[in-house]
């Protein structure tokens, strides 16, 4: 049956391919070929069903958003929510703007002021980010050479002036504990991943099992899952998370590399990808199929 959905939401996803266009802010990144598509679902019995390009690798960016909270949130559940809110941010992912009038306090762990604030956190927790979040994807997908691609990071570092004033603003607000320097280089390798929608969807699994890895290890709580599925449901697409939850009904974590990770709990976790993105900067053929496959399957959480 699954097959069968997929064959048939491949050919709407299909239909979208040219509409939308590739990120170019990021050099490296306006180099992908715009008409590729993939998907993979892996479900809780352990079955992974794919279609189109779904074993090639592409850039996971904001996706990576995910997995450093989630590493977060399993050691400390507390201290993370005095250093950032929870609320949809209604600005720009990289505003400088609100995050100055809010006191150095953004408004969510997915926008980019957030995320270098769970990176920070995550650096300081465990000694390092990137080795952390190694073993984590690694683990999940089951293949060991898994890595951010330098020539992506160095592109973004060059082009990061923006990133990087968020950085210092943060620490003038006294909210990073590590230099700016190594809190912007961990987050470049995180948003820098290679990884296919296949080894996304696996790493993420837990999300759809109230927290436990395919090989029975535990990450997060019951209750750690729920909240992680919260917020990307509330600010997982960027200003476009209210249209996400109306049209696919899921949780889920967009990249600017046109990837999208969705949850359907207790059920499965789907990954998406494809390159062009519409204006709110998320994978246009992505959100149409990921609507398809809610609407063919009747799976959603509403
Ligand atoms: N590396 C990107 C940035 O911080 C991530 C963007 C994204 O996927 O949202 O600009």
């Amino acid at each position: 049956m699954m097959d069968e959905v997929l064959r048939d939401v491949h050919a709407v996803a299909t239909e979208s391919l040219g509409q939308g266009s590739v990120a170019d802010y990021i050099p490296s990144l306006a180099e992908v070929d715009p008409g590729q598509f993939g998907m993979a679902v892996a479900i809780n019995d352990g079955s992974v069903h794919v279609v189109g390009d779904a074993d090639v690798s592409f850039s996971v960016q904001s996706i990576s958003k995910v997995f450093s909270l989630a590493l977060v949130m399993a050691e400390d559940n507390e201290h993370i929510w005095t250093r950032v809110s929870r609320e949809p941010s209604g600005n720009p992912f990289n505003s400088l703007l609100q995050l100055d009038q809010e006191a150095g306090k953004p408004r969510n762990p997915f926008i980019n002021a957030g995320a270098l604030v769970v990176t920070d956190q995550l650096h300081a927790q465990t000694g390092s980010a990137t080795s952390a979040m190694r073993e984590l994807i690694r683990n999940g997908s089951g293949n060991p050479d898994i890595d951010g691609d330098p020539a992506v990071a160095r592109s973004e570092r060059t082009h990061g002036n923006r990133i990087a004033a968020m950085a210092h603003l943060l620490a003038s607000y006294d909210n990073l504990e590590c230099p700016v320097e190594t809190v912007l280089d961990e987050y470049f390798w995180q948003c820098s991943l290679s990884m296919t929608c296949r080894e996304i969807a696996l790493s993420a699994s837990f999300l759809s099992r109230n927290g436990v890895h395919a090989d029975g290890t535990r990450l997060l709580t019951a209750s750690e899952t729920k909240r992680v599925n919260a917020i990307m449901l509330t600010c997982g697409t960027y200003d476009a998370a209210g249209e996400f939850a109306y049209r696919v009904g899921l949780p889920g974590k967009s990249g600017v590399g046109g990837g999208i990770l969705a949850v359907i709990p207790g059920r499965c976790t789907i990954c998406v990808w494809s390159p062009a993105l519409g204006t709110s900067g998320n994978s246009v053929a992505g959100v149409a199929a990921l609507d398809r496959f809610t609407t063919l399957t009747g799976w959603s959480v509403f």
